[in-house]
């Protein structure tokens, strides 16, 4: 900052298109999906201002088309590695200079070109590489993508303007330097968004990045990559690293500079990757900050006072929803007895009118699940509740992977409130359904609090302002998003900031002040005007 205190854009919420037919923006998402579908697309590993192609390569395919091809992206080997935390450090010095309103110039200019002229094609590739319908490709990748940028900024501009007080002749200001070193982002398949965001929240911060994206997200995150540099992005601010997971991370986690992890993915990679820090704590010259959102297990609780319908639609927008496949999809729901049959029916109803394909036909709900890794456990945990006598398929079970890795939306109910699927994240469209008696509904929170080592998201559907009042209270660390009738997914950016506690994470936010200001490190600078010439207090003579 020069001559001027500067403000930045009040952020809004990036409004959602409805991508009706005829509309400009379903024509324009479309075509550029069959362009997409048609090319070779190549992602290079992106190292200072160098895109290299390596010669070892893994190929991108549709989810729902898995023997088509849609490209490949490149391996690292270690020598890769070592030069993009190389170039991120080279990069450090003149970043961290960079005045604020030009970095956020460059985050605000990005999350323009998300908006406008990228929309199409990230939404597109959100849509073929992690098949995403285009609703969801929308409120991810174009949405919750441009909020992020623009809100982040505001954050920012608003942590730096708190200030300490000032004393009698003294000058005191707070300066939010960034970490010293580098932050290593690692990031998941399932949004577009965090994908991006894990690595410009650290960034608008002032701080370099090495990033390694998950294999089942490459096409989106070259699409990213040419947003950050068409945006100004300068090179080695942002380094992207695909290959080996457990290889990238031994190096980076061995480097003396590391900073900071910014890691979302599960929470058995997040566990060991925390375990790799501590184990190198007296080799870094700072200690990383460590943030990482990682699973759920996410609940909706109806109470015999609820709306029927509220609980229908609840239930079946967040289990299903991109085939359950969010942190935040309803899988253990908790039914009483008086309305059970009544919701149950309601959302067999809607499975049964789900259509189910391909996302470039705009009437599907479902499409297919990320690889046929998550394919087979889905399938085994479905195959096993068909034999388990404490549970009953009502919907689903049914499954196929000849085209793409499709799995029906199965409805399980069981009698066991701890069955397997009550307490693992399965990841998928497989939702189980455990009813109990009207009058059992206190001990049966308790047992909603108790069930899962997550905390991450969970909803109580009632019309009743006591038992909403007493749920909340009883489930305050069950999870980190609480919802009132209404499902347990779809947090909006500035509006419902984003994380759990338990095993679901560190909880810092994303979407809010709360996750920038683990990448600052202020330093407080003391001016004093009139300095003390005598080192005598008054009390003394
Ligand atoms: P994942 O844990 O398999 O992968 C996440 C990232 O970790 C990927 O980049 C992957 O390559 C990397 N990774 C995997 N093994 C590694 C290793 N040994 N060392 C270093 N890195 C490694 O998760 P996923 O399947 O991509 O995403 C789904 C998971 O993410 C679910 O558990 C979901 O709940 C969680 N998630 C959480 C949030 C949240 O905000 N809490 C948001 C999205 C996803």
């Amino acid at each position: 900052m020069k001559n001027g205190f500067f403000s930045v854009p009040r952020p809004i919420n990036e409004p959602v298109l409805k991508y009706k037919k005829n509309s400009p923006e379903r024509r324009e998402v479309l075509e550029t999906y069959t362009t997409f579908y048609k090319s070779n697309i190549e992602v290079p590993l992106y190292i200072g201002d160098k895109k290299i192609v390596t010669k070892k390569r893994a190929k991108i395919v549709p989810p729902h088309d898995h023997k088509h091809t849609l490209g490949s992206f490149s391996i690292a080997n270690a020598s890769h590695v070592t030069q993009a935390i190389d170039s991120a450090l080279a990069a450090s010095l003149n970043w961290e200079n960079t005045s604020f309103e030009h970095r956020a110039a460059v985050f605000l200019k990005a999350a323009e070109l998300i908006a406008g002229t990228y929309r199409a094609r990230i939404n597109a590739s959100t849509m073929l590489g992690q098949s995403k319908n285009i609703f969801q490709a929308e409120i991810d990748a174009a949405c919750e993508f441009a909020d992020f940028l623009r809100f982040n900024v505001a954050f920012a501009s608003d942590i730096y303007s708190k200030q300490p007080i000032q004393g009698d002749g003294v000058i005191n200001r707070l300066e939010y330097r960034p970490l010293e070193g580098f932050i290593y982002a690692v990031t998941p398949f399932n949004f577009t968004a965090i994908a991006g965001n894990l690595c410009a929240a650290p960034a608008l911060m002032g701080n370099v990045v090495v990033w390694k994206p998950s294999d089942h997200q490459m096409f989106s995150a070259k699409i990213i990559m040419d947003i950050f540099e068409e945006a100004g992005v300068p090179p080695g601010v942002i380094n992207l690293i695909s290959g080996d997971p457990a290889m990238i991370s031994n190096i980076i986690l061995d480097h003396p500079q590391l900073a900071g992890l910014h890691f979302t993915g599960s929470t058995q990679v997040f566990k060991h990757l925390w375990q790799q820090i501590g184990n190198k704590l007296t080799h870094y010259r700072n200690y990383p900050r460590i943030v990482g959102e990682t699973g759920g297990k996410d609940f909706i609780f109806t109470h015999h006072s609820a709306d029927i319908q509220t609980a229908v639609t609840a239930i079946t927008r967040g289990g299903y929803e991109f085939q359950g496949q969010k942190c935040s999809a309803a899988s253990r729901i908790y039914l009483p007895a008086s309305i059970s049959d009544k919701i149950i029916a309601g959302v067999v109803n809607n499975i049964k009118s789900f259509s189910i394909g391909s996302p470039d036909d705009m009437n599907n709900f479902i499409t297919a699940v990320i690889h046929e890794n998550s394919f087979d456990r889905l399938v085994r945990y479905i195959e096993q509740a068909k034999n388990d006598k404490e549970v009953e398929v009502l919907a689903g079970g049914i499954y196929d992977k000849s085209k793409g890795y499709f799995i029906h939306p199965t409805l399980l109910k069981t009698t066991n409130p701890h069955y397997t699927t009550m307490e693992t994240e399965l990841f998928g469209p497989v939702v189980t359904v455990y009813v109990y008696e009207d009058n059992e509904w206190e001990s049966t929170l308790k047992l909603v609090n108790t069930t899962s080592e997550y905390g991450l998201t969970g909803a109580i559907i009632s019309q009743d302002r006591h038992f909403i009042e007493h749920a909340s209270e009883m489930l305050r660390h069950a999870a980190g998003n609480f919802y009132i009738n209404d499902k347990p997914s779809g947090a909006v950016v500035g509006q419902q900031p984003f994380g759990g506690s338990r095993a679901s994470g560190t909880n810092d936010k994303a979407g809010s002040s709360l996750n920038l200001l683990r990448w600052v490190s202020p330093r407080l600078i003391k001016e004093t005007l009139v300095p003390a010439t005598d080192y005598r207090y008054p009390c003394m003579n």
